[in-house]
């Protein structure tokens, strides 16, 4: 089939019935939800911008396997060139989404492809493994399809492994074997966008012990899938607040949710990885899962770092401040801090590196190195919106405030921003920059940012510890050698 329309995913939406949990209540109908129909609508765009003229070149190549026209997620990178395909469509679907949509469908597309041009990996376990994620790969790229993932044990006690935890299934893990497969049972998080998508992958992130046996698995499902419950957090917005009064929160709010597998058959041919912990602990830094995605990764962040430091801009603009030397340095340092990543950015793809394979990826240190930096400059970016915009933020009025008639000519004459900046003008830039840095949505948005791969903390840490492997650190010897002479010549 090759690539979907917006209108033949949400088809798919409405033909499912997954067993969806928001706020106390079984969803009857995804669509019927106006904060999942929202999201829907937002996802569908990405699937037409595929068919668009306008961007089919920069999304979508021809499958050289079948014939058809995919999605560059789906494209295994082999040159420089293969990795701006997949840039440029990253791209794409960052734009269209102000980067505020991080789990859209080309994130787990990239990893499922890297999961398909590493199946070697799995082989060497078990050979019907490799052969499974290969088949995977090949019917999610054919029918584009939307997975989500839950990678993640929820959050109980940390100190203790899965097997240690009291109860043997609060983490996922497999109950039985059977003829058919695996029954499995217990629960991960943090599936975002679970209920809209059309199937979920669970693959293993490192951290197993030996004992852990029963909980190192990795497979897939139809969303859909008999006993997989699907519990949605509260939601930060009801999907019905107007565009003119949330226009970000409105439009891009990606719902998460705790998968609850109940027991949950997982045919063999859907299975990836069972029953060994080292295998469970290498899937992550031996299959590219964590460098391909991350490239994803850094450009839509790119363009959500981007975003908020335009809007701090024109907010700070609207009202004139921006005339203030500390204003302009803040403003500076947001810039500077985009094009910091930018640099870094076009820095990984130009120094990329080939796996044996031939696989090419974005330079791993280079791309690990704006996976530092986001955590601290995105939420910086919102602190300098909430330093410039002060109390103006908290005093936005309504659309529907404008369109009263009583109350218009106040609201003109009071909201004015400075000279050719009207009261309409500004109180929509306030509130878009409100619902970036004061709405719960915006929390979630900076949350994100922190945790949306693993912890920020100890993956720095990780990174301290590879380069005291690798690096003797010989300068410093350098700069000591002139002191030890000088002793030598003391005596
Ligand atoms: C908005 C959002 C969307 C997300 N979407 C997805 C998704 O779609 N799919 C998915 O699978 N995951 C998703 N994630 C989850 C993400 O992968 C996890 O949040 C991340 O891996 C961190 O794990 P945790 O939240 O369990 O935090 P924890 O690991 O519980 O960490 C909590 C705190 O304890 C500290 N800590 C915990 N353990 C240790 C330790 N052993 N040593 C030192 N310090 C420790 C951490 O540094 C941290 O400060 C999402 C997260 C967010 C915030």
């Amino acid at each position: 089939m090759g690539i979907r329309t917006g209108e033949q995913y949400i088809n798919a939406v409405k033909s499912r019935k997954p067993e969806v949990w928001l706020e106390g209540r079984k969803v009857e109908n995804i669509l019927d939800e106006p904060v999942l129909k929202q999201a829907v609508i937002e996802i569908a765009k990405l699937y037409d911008l595929q068919h668009d003229p306008e961007y089919q070149e920069q999304i979508t190549h021809i499958c050289e396997e079948t014939g058809e026209r995919v999605n560059n997620a789906f494209l295994v990178p082999r040159s420089y060139e293969d990795l701006i395909k997949r840039r440029t469509a990253f791209e794409a679907y960052a734009e269209a989404t102000f980067g505020l949509m991080g789990r859209s469908p080309d994130f787990l597309n990239v990893v499922l492809t890297s999961l398909y041009s590493n199946a070697h990996f799995l082989e060497k376990y078990n050979p019907q493994w490799g052969e499974n994620i290969r088949d995977y790969y090949k019917y999610i790229r054919d029918n584009d399809l939307f997975l989500t993932h839950a990678i993640v044990n929820p959050q109980n006690d940390r100190r203790k492994s899965s097997h240690e935890q009291k109860d043997m299934f609060t983490h996922l893990g497999v109950v039985e074997e059977t003829v058919d497969g695996l029954i499995v049972r217990g629960a991960k998080f943090l599936a975002t966008l679970a209920p809209v998508t059309d199937e979920v992958i669970i693959y293993t992130f490192p951290g197993f012990q030996p004992g852990d046996e029963r909980y190192a698995i990795s497979f897939a499902l139809p969303i859909d899938t008999p006993g997989l419950r699907i519990i949605c957090r509260e939601s930060m917005q009801d999907g019905k607040r107007p565009l003119f009064d949330h226009p970000l929160a409105s439009r891009f709010e990606e719902i998460d949710a705790l998968l609850v597998f109940k027991d949950v058959l997982i045919p063999w041919d859907r299975v990836f990885l069972y029953n060994n912990v080292e295998a469970a602990n290498l899937l992550y830094p031996k299959t590219g899962i964590a460098q391909q995605p991350s490239h994803q990764s850094a450009v839509r962040g790119l363009v959500k770092l981007q975003f908020a430091a335009e809007v701090a801009a024109r907010l700070a603009d609207s009202i004139g401040v921006d005339a203030y030397l500390h204003v302009q340095e803040k403003l500076g340092e947001l810039f500077q801090s985009v094009e910091t990543i930018r640099a870094l950015l076009h820095a990984a793809e130009y120094e990329y590196e080939t796996t044996p394979e031939g696989e090419v990826m974005p330079n791993g240190v280079t791309l690990e190195t704006i996976r530092g930096h986001m955590p601290n400059m995105y939420p910086r970016a919102i602190e300098v919106m909430q330093i410039l915009g002060a109390g103006g933020l908290l005093l936005s009025p309504t659309g529907a405030d404008f369109e009263s008639e009583e109350l218009r000519e106040d609201l003109d004459r009071y909201y004015v921003g400075r000279e050719g900046i009207s009261g309409v003008e500004r109180v929509s830039i306030f509130k878009l920059a409100w619902d970036l840095c004061g709405e719960a949505f915006g929390q979630r948005l900076l949350q994100y940012e922190r945790y949306y791969t693993g912890d920020p903390i100890r993956k720095k840490a990780i990174f301290y510890n590879n380069i005291k492997r690798n690096s003797k650190f010989d300068m410093v010897d350098e700069a000591l050698k002139v002191g030890q002479l000088k002793e030598l010549s003391n005596k």
